[in-house]
């Protein structure tokens, strides 16, 4: 008989894993909470304008993004980031500099002074510090690279990714390639062309040389189609409330429409964010709840703007811009969607996703909403030059967005890696581990689901 697993959570992570398990001969069924599929992922029309309310595009850093489009027959729907995505800008001073791709590139840029364009050819002569674990992002890219690059490259490319702060993450939890590029090679330099070589032979592919890619109807459509391969296997509205050990396997509480049903199986995955899983787990080991409500998701409030495109002076060449703490500006920065994945509007017209808050201005979302927009868009219209309102807004709040890999991170995934081991059949997952983005938490899956076929 084939054996039967529990997948808890709907989201990118527990999709793509219960989908790799089954294919393997599991019997999958999972249990989501929401009324519907996606968790962090939601796409929604408004007005006839799509806004991915949560991440708007993937890196296709796995072949396996490639292996659930084919297999899920998505071909038709998927989108490829345009060529111009590739320019991205930087503020500084009130200006957007285009973010050099180049040797050439950074020698001519303005983003940086020339005593920051020669900190940086220090590098390869710069040696390991050995503090692993315990380095933020920010001691790592200083010593390494300077002050200047860290704040007005690597601040900003952060509160892109995980709308984090560099003084705050792990370099080697939150950025382990980064870091092993100097514990492997000594440098990034000349690890970065080093891991090339490698990462060829493994056929990956490295974040920066990625494809970006979409769906038509947004990024939900994935999610979608592993929700139709499920049909039934699949249960919605259902909030998993306890999970019990029983002589063959677990026995999993659910709550659907005010009633609790139980369903028997021989192991449990949890893709659930890690402060749900304690209230659900720490009865197998009371640190549980340390560890998994020790990670920190800040708040993220993300704005859809679209505006007519006779009224932006800027010239919408690219992906949009991050910003700089030192700015000091309301928003973390502005993705140019529309210019990303022209489809979204048609060409009279452009749409923006801004981001507010993150680790940096945890704060700013707590102001009033009305005042609040005011001072975004003033700034956001001011620095595109724009002169006319927008003629559609939109926003989506997420009170606990993104899960921060801090420091002291470290410990809680070593507790998360131990408490697999003493509690064999149960399965810790979601983007708390293995990495935040999308492409990740399918890598991830991949692995997930390897360990889960190994150990049954
Ligand atoms: C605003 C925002 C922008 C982002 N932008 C990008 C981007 O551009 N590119 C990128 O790659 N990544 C981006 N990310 C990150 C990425 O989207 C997420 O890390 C990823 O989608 C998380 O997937 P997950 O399955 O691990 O977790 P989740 O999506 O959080 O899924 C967990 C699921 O568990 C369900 N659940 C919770 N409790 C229970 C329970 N008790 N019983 C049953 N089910 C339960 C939830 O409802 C949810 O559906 C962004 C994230 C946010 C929030």
């Amino acid at each position: 008989m084939n054996k039967n697993i529990v997948v808890i959570g709907a989201g990118i992570s527990g999709l793509t894993t219960a989908y790799l398990l089954s294919k393997k001969g599991f019997d999958v069924t999972i249990i989501e909470k929401n009324s519907s599929v996606g968790g962090s992922i939601e796409s929604v029309f408004e007005n006839g304008f799509l806004f991915d309310r949560g991440p708007n595009s993937a890196l296709e850093t796995t072949p396996v993004i490639g292996q659930l489009i084919k297999e899920l027959e998505l071909e038709h729907e998927l989108l490829y980031a345009s060529k111009q995505a590739n320019k991205r800008y930087i503020l500084r001073d009130n200006k957007l500099h285009s973010l050099p791709m180049s040797p050439q590139g950074l020698l001519k840029t303005k983003l940086f002074s020339g005593k920051a364009k020669l900190r940086l050819m220090a590098e390869p002569f710069i040696g390991r510090s050995g503090d692993g674990y315990y380095q933020s992002l920010a001691e790592f890219v200083k010593r390494r690279l300077g002050q200047e690059f860290l704040d007005y490259a690597i601040n900003p490319f952060v509160a892109g990714v995980y709308a984090g702060r560099p003084e705050d993450l792990s370099v080697k939890s939150a950025f382990p390639k980064l870091y092993a590029l100097e514990e492997k090679y000594g440098g990034l330099i000349i690890g970065t062309i080093r891991s090339i070589r490698e990462r060829k032979k493994r056929a990956e592919v490295a974040k920066q040389s990625a494809k970006m890619l979409s769906f038509k109807s947004g990024m939900i459509a994935l999610p979608k189609a592993i929700e139709k391969y499920f049909g039934s296997n699949l249960l919605l509205s259902s909030e998993v409330t306890s999970v019990d050990k029983t002589e063959k396997g677990f026995s999993i509480s659910y709550q659907q429409n005010g009633t609790i049903n139980k369903i028997e199986s021989d192991a449990v995955l949890s893709t659930i964010p890690s402060y749900v899983a304690s209230g659900i787990f720490t009865k197998y080991d009371k640190d549980f709840k340390t560890h998994a409500e020790a990670i920190y998701y800040p708040p993220v409030l993300v704005y859809y703007l679209v505006y007519n495109r006779k009224d932006i002076k800027q010239d919408l060449d690219g992906f949009g811009f991050l910003i700089p703490a030192k700015e000091n500006k309301s928003f973390l920065g502005a993705l140019w969607s529309s210019i990303i994945f022209s489809e979204r509007t048609d060409e009279s017209k452009a749409a923006f996703t801004l981001f507010v808050g993150g680790s940096r201005n945890p704060e700013f979302v707590k102001e009033d909403r009305i005042s609040l927009l005011a001072k975004v868009r003033k700034e956001f219209e001011a620095l595109m030059g724009i002169t006319a309102d927008p003629i559609f807004t939109s926003e989506r709040f997420w009170e606990k967005a993104i899960p921060q890999y801090n420091l002291g991170y470290v410990e809680h995934e070593r507790f998360f890696d131990d408490f697999e081991k003493r509690n064999p059949g149960l399965f810790i997952s979601g983007n708390f581990r293995g990495g935040i983005s999308v492409g990740d938490c399918i890598k991830n899956a991949e692995l997930v689901a390897e360990k889960i076929l190994k150990q049954l």
